[in-house]
């Protein structure tokens, strides 16, 4: 009886990580379970975009509705640094590569006469 009113105590503030009790620190221990709560709640499926993505593995998440399977952010599936590689390989990456790939080309030819002369 009495460690279950301590369990409700416990968990009041800090929801999930209230299972470890008094260690770690309160604010520790709020940083904990808002991780979890993104975690363990369903999000947004980038294919199908109905929100049935769910977490099966750290950075694994599968869709229920049509069964995409991702890689992504340990305790999300999107993080910030990986927002930012999708930038970079979509736009801004490809323009600074492509003129380079087209400078290239050309002397790769040029060399290639040269031997056949
Ligand atoms: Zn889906």
């Amino acid at each position: 009886m009495f460690e279950c009113e301590w369990l409700i105590m416990a968990t009041k503030k800090v929801k999930s990580a209230g299972r470890f009790k008094e260690r770690y620190g309160q604010k520790t221990r709020a940083i904990v379970s808002r991780i979890e709560k993104t975690a363990r709640t369903t999000h947004e499926c980038p294919s199908c975009m109905k929100k049935t993505l769910k977490r099966q593995a750290a950075g694994i998440w599968v869709c229920g509705k049509c069964g995409v399977k991702l890689a992504g952010g340990a305790y999300s599936p999107s993080t910030a640094s990986g927002k930012i590689l999708g930038q970079l390989r979509g736009g801004k990456f490809r323009e600074v590569k492509t003129p380079v790939a087209e400078q290239t080309e050309p002397e790769e030819t040029q060399e290639e006469k040269e031997v056949v002369v």
